[in-house]
């Protein structure tokens, strides 16, 4: 233990050493500002521990380090395939420390532990060990012209990167962003949410011990407004990757634009979920209660606004009101059987429960919920999963994005009103048709105004497949070969083979 980390026991007896300074250089430094983040248990709102929060100058720190890194022969010349050993290794002891960063995600964001195991931290190492393979396979072309002119692109990496990140999958989020910025060899500063703070900080003890070179990677902690800002706003930074809120994804753009950095934008959604009168039911309601209330109803393509035909509307209302009693168990999330644990922070609750109040006033029909969920200890930021029906598409509830266990449903009478309804956003990130009719699917998969289009299930993606959304939903793809692309420039060069006469 040093001032730079602590020992702690998390609620599930899980003993750890918890970093809480900044990771610039590869090296634990104090934050120059001496401003605190701390980190809350939003189970039972109790102090997990304080860490530093960067100031711009810290920011300027990490930038440096950065840059540094990025001129270095011993990565900028680095054979690609070394490039990808690393990320490999990197995947490993991710794999080998799964059990904490599981208990640390779950501890500061209170997402079941079962989900941040088995989901989470798949994820994390699969998608760093997806990118470790593409670092040796970032090919560029030769462009056939002229017999007199050999042309070809060369794929440079971006540069210095700032990468900031949400609260609601922190170390997911990290791994979308570090996997392909890394295969395609530049370097990152990363800041992370001030709601949680903690498991990024692990993660970096294991960037160090994988063997990154010194400022490939810089870990920050640090407020939006101070260390968010002193980022998208930087001149020594090339590029700004951002995951949340669409307000501040505004935001960021406008500051971005001080040096023209290449930029990529992930923000809010609020998905539809289209439900047929051939669907098949009992799947349609399994698929749209995960594709809501999983992770606290806290996902950006969470299909929370879910459209049934006529026919089959009621029947599709009380069905989804049997599968949140059945299946939405609300509790400790260290408890195996708990699906939905807590809103992240008292703010997340109060948003959430505000929305329900408009809900309410609105007109709509409160099928089930409606109200902070009470645990036995009377404490932590539980809200009992709700779903309001008869919402009409004048409502703030059925527009807004609430961002928690909260679902509207409405009706619609055909194919032309579903599509009109479903397109009727400002939003456009994911969506979902339920059909047995594979022509119609189709049909509709293409008049849809979204980036991703889920057929008979909701939210499954995969690191393998791009992510990113259309309309105010963002800018650019994660994931997948397309999340190269915006991590790379295209530099054309033209060789004469002629003879000028
Ligand atoms: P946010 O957009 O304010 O925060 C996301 C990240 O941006 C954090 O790291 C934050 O520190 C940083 N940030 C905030 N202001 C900044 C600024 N001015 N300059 C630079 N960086 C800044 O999101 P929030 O306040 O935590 O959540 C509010 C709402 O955002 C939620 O209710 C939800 O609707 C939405 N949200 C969406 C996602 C998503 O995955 N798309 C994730 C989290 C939150």
């Amino acid at each position: 233990m040093s001032d730079l980390s602590v020992e702690l026991t998390a609620p599930n007896g899980r003993k750890y050493t918890q970093p809480t300074g900044l990771f610039i250089n590869n090296e634990w430094v104090k934050a120059t500002s001496g401003e605190k983040i701390t980190s809350i248990n939003p189970t039972d709102e109790s102090e997990i521990v304080q860490v530093d929060a960067a100031s711009a100058e810290d920011v300027d720190k990490a930038v440096a380090a950065a840059r540094k890194a990025f001129k270095n022969p011993t990565w900028r010349d680095m054979a690609s395939s070394d490039r990808g050993d690393l990320m490999y290794k990197l995947s490993q002891l991710i794999e080998e420390h799964k059990e904490t960063l599981a208990t640390i995600e779950t501890w500061d964001n209170g997402k079941p532990y079962s989900v941040a195991l088995n989901e989470d931290l798949a994820e994390v190492a699969g998608c760093i060990k997806y990118y470790a393979g593409y670092a040796d396979k970032i090919h560029g072309q030769v462009i056939d012209t002229t017999p007199a002119k050999l042309a070809y692109t060369i794929r440079e990496p971006v540069g210095v990167c700032g990468q900031i990140i949400p609260w609601n999958y922190p170390l997911a989020m990290a791994a979308w962003k570090l996997g392909p910025a890394l295969a395609c060899g530049n370097t990152v500063v990363m800041k992370a949410a001030e709601q949680t703070p903690l498991s990024i900080l692990y993660l970096a003890n294991l960037i160090n011990e994988a063997g990154f070179p010194p400022g490939v990677v810089n870990i920050i902690n640090g407020y939006g407004r101070v260390a968010g800002a002193a980022i998208a706003t930087h001149l020594d930074i090339d590029k700004v990757a951002f995951t949340g809120s669409t307000a501040t994804g505004r935001e960021i753009m406008k500051m971005a634009s001080i040096n023209m950095k290449n930029i990529t934008l992930e923000t809010g959604g609020k998905s539809p979920l289209l439900v047929f009168d051939d669907a098949s039911l009992e799947q349609a309601v399994k698929w749209s209660h995960v594709g809501i209330m999983s992770n606290m109803g806290q996902v950006c393509t969470a299909t929370s606004r879910v459209l049934v035909q006529e026919g089959v509307y009621d029947k599709f209302v009380e069905m989804f009101k049997e599968q949140v009693k059945t299946t939405s168990t609300v509790g400790n999330p260290f408890d195996e059987s708990t699906f939905q644990g807590p809103q992240v922070t008292k703010a997340q609750y109060e948003k959430v429960l505000s929305y329900i109040e408009t809900g309410k006033s609105e007109g709509a029909t409160l099928v089930t919920g409606g109200e902070p969920f009470k645990n036995a200890g009377g404490k932590g930021f539980f809200i009992a999963p709700t779903v309001f029906s008869n919402v009409k598409d004048t409502m703030k509830i059925y527009r807004e994005e609430v961002f928690g266990p909260f679902v509207v449903i409405a009706s619609f009478k055909t194919e032309e009103e579903a599509l009109e309804k479903a397109n009727d956003s400002t939003y456009g990130l994911g969506s979902a048709i339920f059909t047995q009719d594979i022509t119609k699917a189709h049909r509709i998969a293409r008049k849809i105004e979204a980036g991703m289009v889920w057929i008979n299930s909701s939210n499954d993606s995969d690191f393998r497949i791009p992510f990113g959304g259309v309309k105010q939903s963002g800018i650019g793809r994660e994931l997948g070969e397309a999340g190269l692309e915006a991590y790379t420039n295209k530099k054309a060069v033209h060789v004469n083979l002629g003879t000028m006469l």
